[in-house]
């Protein structure tokens, strides 16, 4: 058992700042914790531990899981609930902890997309695996083009109205499909109250306007959703261990899965170097000026940072001793910035 620090919610130790989730009533942490790739079978338990509880220490709240994590699929919502049960029992009431179901995680036809067959075993099933009576946001993965959007937000509306889920919210879903969820939602009688795309220095297609001139920025002003991004360090880019070009063996990069080697290539290099010179003058690590940038959005509740180590954690939540940026600063980095 872990006895969390006294201070973590204080300016002087945990020095986390909360912002309000969109219209809703939850504050969330500015910087959250995702376990999509760390949490796993492979990755060594202590060190899961370790990183889990040094971000709760730091009073952050909120942990980001989904049924697919892992590998193998599922493990990172087991070793959660182990983490959760054994070292953190007694704190579930000040703790955010959110699943989403949409990508493949069973063989067959109800094992992905957007039924309420598949959404709702499925969140029955991320329950036992955390060994929680629920989670507090419960989100469409991905939009499934084969279900009716009624079917999908159907589900979601029956997870919080039977106590599964506190919030429901969508991922990834472009501006056009937001309006069309918020519009089926409200006739349904369901509160969506956040979005979580992907959103960093060199990913920032949630700024880009439609043909209808909406993004999904602004749909989720409009409406009051909240925004909570995913992999702001673009899974590792926008740190410095790639400056180089090299490569290094522990790395994302290495493990050839999400991370494409392409992505270390000499464009992005010569942007990342210009974008670590303003972070240095900052008197900011690359990967802390690039979660201040994307914070720099009132729109933006939260950015979800994976760690694989107490140290990267630590790092990147001291990204908050800084979030200011002046409109020199700004305007250098849209100079540098490639998508
Ligand atoms: P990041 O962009 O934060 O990338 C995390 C990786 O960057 C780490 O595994 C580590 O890679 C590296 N890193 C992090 N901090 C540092 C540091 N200070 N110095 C050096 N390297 C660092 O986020 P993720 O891509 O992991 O995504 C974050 C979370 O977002 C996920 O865990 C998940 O919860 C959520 N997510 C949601 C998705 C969705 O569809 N809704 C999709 C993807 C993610 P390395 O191992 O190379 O050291």
């Amino acid at each position: 058992m872990h006895l969390p620090h006294e201070q973590r919610y204080s300016e002087t130790h945990g020095n986390t700042p909360y912002r309000r989730m969109g219209r809703s009533g939850l504050a969330l942490p500015a910087i959250s914790l995702g376990l999509w790739q760390n949490f796993g079978a492979q990755a060594p338990v202590a060190t899961q531990r370790d990183i889990i509880v040094a971000a709760f220490d730091r009073g952050i709240t909120q942990f980001d899981l989904a049924n697919n994590y892992g590998p193998p699929p599922g493990s990172a919502e087991e070793n959660f609930g182990r983490i959760l049960h054994k070292d953190l029992r007694g704190y579930r009431d000040e703790l955010v902890i959110t699943t989403k179901a949409g990508y493949r995680f069973l063989p067959g036809p109800y094992g992905e997309g957007g039924s309420r067959k598949y959404l709702l075993s499925s969140l029955d099933s991320s329950l036992k695996r955390m060994n929680i009576d629920y989670v507090d946001i419960f989100y469409s993965h991905r939009y499934d083009p084969t279900t009716p959007l009624h079917e999908t937000l159907g589900a979601l509306k029956f997870a919080v109205d039977s106590g599964k889920a506190l919030y429901a919210g969508i991922s990834s879903y472009s501006a056009a499909r937001t309006r069309e969820a918020l519009q089926v939602a409200s006739e349904i009688g369901l509160t969506l109250s956040v979005h979580q795309p992907s959103y960093s220095l060199l990913n920032r297609w949630i700024e880009e306007e439609d043909a209808d001139g909406d993004s999904v920025a602004s749909v989720c002003a409009e409406a009051g959703l909240g925004i909570v991004a995913f992999s702001p360090l673009a899974q590792g880019l926008l740190t410095t261990k790639y400056l180089s070009g090299d490569i290094p063996t522990n790395s994302r990069a290495a493990q050839g899965g999400s991370f494409s080697r392409s992505y270390v290539s000499q464009e992005n290099i010569t942007a990342l170097r210009a974008l670590n010179d303003i972070a240095v003058e900052r008197g900011q690590s690359l990967a802390q000026m690039a979660l201040a940038w994307t914070l720099r959005r009132p729109e933006i509740t939260s950015v979800i940072v994976g760690a694989r180590t107490v140290e990267q954690l630590s790092e990147n939540l001291d990204a908050v001793l800084d979030l200011e940026f002046t409109d020199a600063q700004l305007r250098q980095i849209e100079a540098t910035a490639v998508d």
